[in-house]
């Protein structure tokens, strides 16, 4: 018998998630059941892909400044990089905002089902509130402090900050170039072998995939709220999927004009890498795939993808910037609130920033958000309106995330001709 495909298995996955969570919550024991005896292996499945990220972004990115062997080759591709990361981010808050305000999802909101939604998830979003406001009051130079770390085990664990791995892997890499290469080889060894390892590692929890999307999916859908609020929030949502959706457009236009390359070419290239961003909701959990499905499937040198991707992961968030946008103009709509063209201007430049400060975890965008509604005088209590249906969105914000970080790098690798 042929072997299914990755990505069709996951996308497998995924139904019979939807459809056996459906199924069992018909029943007054189905709920326990999933929680008790499906959830635990979805866990098991994220945990062993943020397992393997912190390794992997410290050995693939040594590897890939150490790999450039000179330092002009770096700043060529490091500032290729940047540019266009930015380029993308800023695109998807405009078009975050062209739609939202055509649209106008918050006049869809009447008085009666605000005040309940304020009042049912006043409790919950209070905890991201606070989160969010300890962001907040930080100073303005706060971000850049935070970027190096005083101590790289500390960075390395739960609560520590991917940036500053990423600082600490730089520095690492660039230092390495800089001493003779006698010296030096052991070490570059010792990471190429590392890196061989860490990717074997990832071929093998692949191999779960199937098994955790259908865990991850099914409690999903077993813990969701009422349809009711999801039909009160349906025109915000469509608003911001249908941002995404031109985002996703704007990305084949790239690949196909800059990079030379079919839609369908990127589009099957990088499909598991798509879907798994889907179902957890983390474009640091999902980076090992999109960097194995980028250098095999779409013809971007390693040298290139080591470098470009794991930036990218962590400061590369075009669908959050563009559900932050859409989600501040839409809480302002809803209570009522007039923005100016200055005040939308504004929310470009915050939001930009917010989603490169964004943790490639599931939810950071929503605690970001708080610096753009600051930013532009929108009560933060508004977050409670979309607390609802942040899953789903960001769900489908990671998917664009991880999307625009590919298209990015077969930019990069072409300007730089690494492209197959
Ligand atoms: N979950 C998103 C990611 O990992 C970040 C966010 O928007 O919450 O890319």
């Amino acid at each position: 018998m042929r072997k299914l495909a990755l990505h069709w298995q996951i996308l497998l996955g995924m139904v019979l998630g939807v459809l056996f969570a459906f199924l069992l919550v018909q029943f007054d024991w189905g709920k326990q059941f999933i929680v008790d005896w499906i959830k635990p292996f979805g866990n098991i499945f994220i945990n062993l892909l943020k397992l393997i990220a912190v390794p992997l972004i410290l050995g693939s990115l040594i590897k890939g400044v150490s790999d450039l062997k000179d330092i002009s080759k770096l700043s060529k591709m490091g500032g290729r990089t940047i540019g266009l990361y930015i380029m993308t981010t800023v695109l998807a808050v405009s078009i975050g905002l062209a739609v939202v305000n055509i649209i106008k999802p918050g006049n869809f909101i009447s008085e009666d089902t605000r005040n309940e939604l304020l009042t049912n998830f006043a409790g919950d979003a209070t905890s991201k509130i606070e989160a969010a406001n300890k962001q907040n009051e930080a100073g303005p130079l706060q971000a850049l402090e935070d970027i190096v770390p005083s101590n790289i085990f500390k960075s390395a664990t739960d609560n520590g900050s991917m940036l500053q791995v990423i600082f600490f892997a730089l520095f690492f890499g660039v230092s390495m170039i800089l001493i003779p290469e006698k010296t030096s080889k052991p070490v570059k060894d010792f990471f190429d072998g590392f890196n061989e390892i860490i990717l074997k590692m990832i071929d093998l929890i692949m191999l779960a995939a199937p098994v955790g999307v259908f865990a991850l999916l099914s409690s999903l859908v077993a813990e969701s709220p009422s349809a009711d609020l999801f039909k009160a929030l349906g025109m915000y949502g469509i608003s911001v999927l249908i941002g995404l959706a031109l985002m996703i457009g704007v990305y084949l236009l790239i690949v196909k004009i800059l990079a030379k390359k079919s839609p369908s070419f990127f589009l099957n290239g990088i499909a598991p890498a798509q879907l798994l961003a889907f179902s957890t909701s983390s474009s640091a959990a999902t980076l090992p795939v999109t960097m194995e499905r980028v250098v095999d499937n779409l013809g971007v040198d390693d040298e290139v993808a080591s470098f470009v991707l794991p930036i990218g992961a962590t400061i590369n968030m075009d669908g959050t910037s563009l559900y932050q946008a859409v989600a501040a103009v839409f809480i302002a709509q809803a209570f009522g609130m007039d923005l100016t063209l200055g005040a939308q201007l504004g929310i470009i430049v915050t939001a930009t920033l917010a989603s490169i400060g964004s943790a490639a975890v599931p939810g950071a965008g929503m605690v970001m958000l708080v610096i753009v509604l600051a930013q532009a005088g929108i009560p933060e209590a508004g977050l409670a309106l979309i607390f609802a249906i942040d899953r789903p969105l960001d769900m489908c914000r990671t998917t664009v995330n991880v999307t625009g970080d590919a298209a990015v790098s077969m930019v990069v690798a072409k300007s730089v001709d690494k492209l197959e």
